[in-house]
């Protein structure tokens, strides 16, 4: 069986202690690969190698650190359809998404990174004839980046590029549920010749090796997603320190959909809003809210045509849902089905758990699920679920549809349906969240600013954003 290796200083190693988690396949239920159980002491290695690795990696010039980036993304294009397949097979998400999506992206993140830096540019203040100002912005060190699950390497790049670009170097975590790819960008870095220790990856359990990268004392600056309570953990060890810290969390996003809305794209914009990744996206809308003059053409019409989406192996082509991601994960929106169900909620599809045939009968497939007939302020409609299961309810005002939306602790995305443009600008500038989009969803941009408000998180990725976080700027000021 596969062993995945810890990455630090350059070498593809084992863990310390020599012990080894269990790696699932989600699509089959079986254990395919092994992970390392790090510690500490692989923590500490990996900080050293970073350390040591600093000094030459800050120096260099952006072109050269461009160049190294540009090499890695080159090589994720080249090996796009085995990162897709090992993705899909880590993950349970279908493999022409994998394809399509995550691989792709990942491959921008360095690109779009690596070019980034060569347009950057710091600021001048100008007191005449008294001084002038001008700010340097310098790499901060080490950086622990942190990520999770549901978009695997596109996450963990998005972190470890910017970082890299600006000149730090890196320890970093992938989640333990799906750590095959960024082993295998471990492989990618070492073929590039990335120098030694720029880039440390080490594998293992959230309480054993996040927790020491966060309360690393060598480790100044910490990139976080995952879920907001594990963000709450990394900011009470993390904010005493005086660490700098981004935190992308989680999300509990409102599709607002008004009568004059172009009808057949907010419906399979929702269908894919509602249900790609099997729902496992930060920036899903699992709150449908539908203005009550179109209220049931559109319900009636999203119950069609999700009873028609297909759920299969992540191989089968047919599939628009793949497996979730893990036994645990299944049962526990499984048991926000039941919630719904108790808190009086009517599933007008899905709802259940789906067996395959053959090897793949002990995946972890769920029907895509919409219910119906839920009051704004239930568990169902204040918990992120983070799988296959929306809720949709009428309104009649906006205002009264604002009160819905911004009544959770979460603010991380909105999307709103409506041809009316002063309302649209109207609704944007009231949501509470850090990215609104208007007849659309999740159409990127990656210079724009990315994240979220209140319990989404602290921070912006994205951009210069992302830039300006992994530097810190020092002002000189020169007395003419
Ligand atoms: P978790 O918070 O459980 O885990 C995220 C990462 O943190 C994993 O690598 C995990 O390791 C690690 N971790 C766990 N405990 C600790 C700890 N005490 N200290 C440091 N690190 C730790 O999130 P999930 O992986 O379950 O991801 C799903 C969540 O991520 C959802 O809430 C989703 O909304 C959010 N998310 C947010 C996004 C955003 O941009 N705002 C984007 C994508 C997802 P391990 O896997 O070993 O537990």
């Amino acid at each position: 069986m596969e062993k995945i290796q810890n990455y630090i200083g350059g070498k593809l190693c084992e863990p310390q202690s020599g012990n080894y988690l269990d790696n699932y396949n989600p699509a089959t239920g079986a254990v395919y690969s092994l992970i390392p159980d790090s510690d500490k002491s692989d923590v500490d290695k990996a900080v050293i190698a970073a350390k040591n690795a600093f000094p030459a990696w800050a120096a260099l010039s952006s072109e050269k650190r461009m160049g190294f980036l540009m090499a890695i993304a080159d090589k994720i294009e080249e090996n796009l359809e085995d990162l897709a397949l090992a993705e899909s097979k880590d993950n349970g998400k279908p493999l022409w998404l994998s394809k399509a999506v995550d691989i792709p992206r990942a491959a921008s993140n360095f690109r779009f990174y690596a070019t980034a830096i060569m347009h950057d540019k710091t600021d001048c203040f100008d007191m005449g004839e008294v001084a002038i100002n001008y700010t340097i912005r310098k790499p901060i060190g080490v950086a622990g980046c942190i990520s999770p699950w549901n978009l695997p390497l596109y996450l963990f790049t998005w972190k470890i590029a910017p970082a890299l670009a600006t000149g730090n170097c890196v320890v970093a975590k992938p989640s333990e549920v799906t750590p095959m790819t960024a082993y295998l960008l471990s492989k990618i870095c070492t073929e590039v010749g990335l120098p030694d220790g720029v880039l440390n990856i080490v594998h293992g359990l959230g309480h054993k090796v996040g927790a020491t990268i966060t309360e690393h004392p060598e480790i100044p600056v910490i990139s976080f997603t995952g879920g907001t309570s594990t963000g709450q953990q990394i900011a009470r060890v993390a904010a005493p320190m005086f660490k700098k810290m981004s935190l992308e969390l989680g999300g509990k996003n409102p599709n607002i959909i008004f009568a004059d809305c172009d009808f057949d794209d907010a419906l399979s914009t929702t269908k894919r809003s509602s249900f790609a990744n099997q729902g496992q996206i930060c920036l899903c809308g699992s709150r449908i809210f539908v203005e009550r003059p179109i209220y049931e053409k559109f319900r009636d019409a999203f119950v069609a045509q999700t009873k028609k989406m297909v759920v299969g192996h992540p191989l089968d082509e047919k599939a628009k849902l793949g497996a979730v991601v893990s036994k645990d994960h299944m049962e526990k929106v499984l048991s926000y089905v039941e919630l719904a169900k108790e808190e009086g909620g009517t599933v007008l599809v899905g709802g259940k758990r789906v067996i395959l045939d053959g090897e793949y009968a002990n995946g972890y497939y769920l029907e895509p699920t919409i219910i119906e007939g839920l009051p704004f302020n239930c568990r169902t409609n204040q918990e992120e679920i983070f799988g296959p299961v929306v809720t949709i309810m009428p309104f009649d005002t906006e205002e009264e549809v604002l009160g819905y939306a911004n009544s959770t602790k979460y603010g991380l995305s909105s999307t709103v349906w409506t041809s009316n443009l002063k309302r649209a600008h109207r609704m944007a500038g009231n949501l509470d969240s850090g990215i609104v989009w208007i007849n659309t969803w999740l159409l990127r941009d990656l210079r724009t600013p990315f994240g979220g408000v209140k319990q989404s998180g602290v921070g912006r990725e994205g951009g210069f954003e992302a830039l300006h976080f992994f530097t810190e700027p020092k002002n000189v000021c020169i007395k003419l």
